[in-house]
């Protein structure tokens, strides 16, 4: 491969959204992809897993913009996976998240006028506010919606404005507590906190929810097995249970990689859909530029997460249709705690399930963190246990009663460290905060030939935001004026 042209055989670590649909779109070009997965069981976060029969969601909880036309929808339209993923519109009952503060509510609805309204509604004397905020996410949602990211030919994002945090903006705009707590949300679901949450970045979040929200009505297992059998019928392959060790590297330039078993494969573009840090780990000493090597190391993370799920009783606690959000605020409206309630069907007759996702407090778990997952012992799931049940008693103020509740399954950030080789379990990888803009901008100039990154560091976690960043790096690849011409309908599409 010379330069920007099109590679014959691509070498792609991680099997997670990013790692499978760079993989798709390098396939549907004509190259020869090979994905390398270490776990047995292909997916990474967007895969759940099954205790006592049921099925426990992992890192798809909703997704955004999936009616026809829209943005996520495009994307699969273009991967060929949307026909087989089933897949529920939230909203029907008005609202797609209930946001429960300690001294009132709101409910964020689909669409952005109705958003709009709920907020004039809600706080009346801050319409000149409101209208600034409503039109500054419409603006950024409409590029989202045109892929802007991927097929402007001005950077982007272009205005100062758009950089600034979200907490200074509504500062400047003098917005109450209530209105700053309600629009601080979308930044924790991005894990950014909204001091260092880039405008942009909250308003393109929020758009792509507010066009529409949608739930899976298959397991995430399911919808891995979409994406890898689509994967297959173009010629690509998965190999399981056998990780990367080292990325080859011979003057600068990638050669192939070993795996954990010894086995040498060979291929002039190596592309890690893994965190950054942990592609730094694999490559030789010297292999890229020491600056690039410091940038890397001293990038911060976004925190991990500590997960409940439980088995409530069906008829006491049907099904609810939309997300729910415990908030605490400071007194200024800024979010210091959130917890969020799903409860959905299980598998098994008379039983929902009962997800709660609250932040991972790292230190807590610091005693345990050099112990492998499965013998960490009874403190840790003594530990982890008194705080689900914490938890569950906090969400009966929310949800009501759950006397006959029982634990399905707890999971820490280190849970999620081991599983997917996330550092310090971080649920979202790199912080794209205001402070780091530069930094993430630039992460996949790695110096070294022929080797790339993909996945949620990308461009932006989330499942949309993971595959944007997949097309990120095959526009990378293959060059802009190629990947204009490759993926011209793919923007057209949106007309
Ligand atoms: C708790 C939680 C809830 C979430 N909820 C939502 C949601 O509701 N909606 C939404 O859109 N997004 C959600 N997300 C975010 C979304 O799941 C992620 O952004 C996305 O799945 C990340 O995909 P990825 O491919 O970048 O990373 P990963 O899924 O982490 O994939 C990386 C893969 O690489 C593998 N790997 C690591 N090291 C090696 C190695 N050395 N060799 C081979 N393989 C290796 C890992 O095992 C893993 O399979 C959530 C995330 C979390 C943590």
């Amino acid at each position: 491969m010379n330069g920007k042209s099109f590679p014959d055989n691509v070498l792609i670590i991680g099997s997670g959204m990013g790692g499978l649909s760079t993989a798709l779109i390098l396939s549907q070009l004509g190259s020869k992809t090979t994905v390398i997965e270490k776990n047995l069981l292909a997916g990474g976060l967007m895969r759940g897993y099954i205790r006592d029969g049921i099925e426990c969601p992992v890192g798809v909880h909703y997704l955004g913009s999936l009616d026809h036309g829209q943005v996520l929808r495009r994307l699969f339209d273009f991967l060929g996976v949307s026909p087989k993923i089933p897949v529920e519109k939230m909203g029907a009952n008005g609202i797609i998240d209930q946001y429960i503060f300690e001294d009132f509510a709101f409910n964020l609805p689909e669409g952005l006028d109705a958003y709009e309204e709920n907020l004039q509604n809600a706080f009346p004397k801050e319409h000149r506010q409101i209208t600034a905020i409503i039109n500054a996410i419409r603006r950024n949602g409409n590029k989202m919606h045109a892929l802007d990211f991927l097929f402007s030919t001005q950077n982007y994002p272009s205005m100062l404005e758009e950089i600034k945090p979200v907490g200074a903006l509504l500062t400047e705009l003098n917005c109450s507590p209530g209105l700053r707590a309600v629009l601080g949300v979308p930044c924790c679901w991005i894990g950014v906190p909204m001091a260092s949450c880039p405008v942009f970045y909250h308003n393109m979040v929020l758009a792509t929810y507010l066009f529409s929200s949608w739930r899976l009505k298959c397991s995430g297992a399911e919808l891995v097995n979409v994406f890898s059998e689509r994967l297959r019928s173009l010629g690509g392959n998965i190999i399981k249970g056998d990780g990367v060790e080292k990325i080859l590297v011979n003057s600068r330039v990638v050669e192939g990689v070993q795996l954990q078993s010894g086995a040498v494969l060979k291929s002039p573009v190596v592309i890690g859909a893994v965190h950054p840090k942990v592609v730094l780990n694999m490559l030789p000493d010297g292999a890229v530029k020491p600056s690039y090597q410091r940038l890397i190391s001293k990038l911060k993370d976004t925190d991990g997460m500590f997960c409940v799920h439980s088995k409530v009783d069906a008829l006491n606690r049907p099904e609810i249709p939309h997300n729910i959000f415990k908030i605490k605020t400071e007194k200024n409206g800024d979010i210091v705690e959130l917890n969020y309630y799903q409860i959905r069907k299980s598998e098994q007759i008379g039983k929902n399930l009962l997800t709660i996702l609250t932040s991972g407090k790292g230190e807590q778990w610091k005693q345990w963190e050099h112990t492998k997952s499965g013998r960490r012992g009874e403190g840790y799931i003594a530990k982890k246990e008194n705080r689900a049940w914490r938890l569950i008693r906090e969400a009966e103020d929310t949800i009501g009663p759950m006397p006959s509740a029982t634990l399905v399954d707890v999971y820490t950030p280190l849970t999620t460290r081991d599983w997917v080789n996330s550092p310090g379990g971080s649920a979202y990888g790199i912080l794209r905060s205001y402070e780091q803009l530069l930094e993430v901008s630039i992460l996949n100039r790695t110096s070294v030939k022929g080797l790339f990154l993909s996945g949620q560091n990308i461009m932006a976690p989330g499942i949309l935001g993971t595959i944007l960043g997949s097309f990120a790096t095959v526009k990378l690849i293959v060059g802009r004026d190629r990947f204009f011409k490759m993926f011209r309908r793919l923007e057209l599409a949106q007309k």
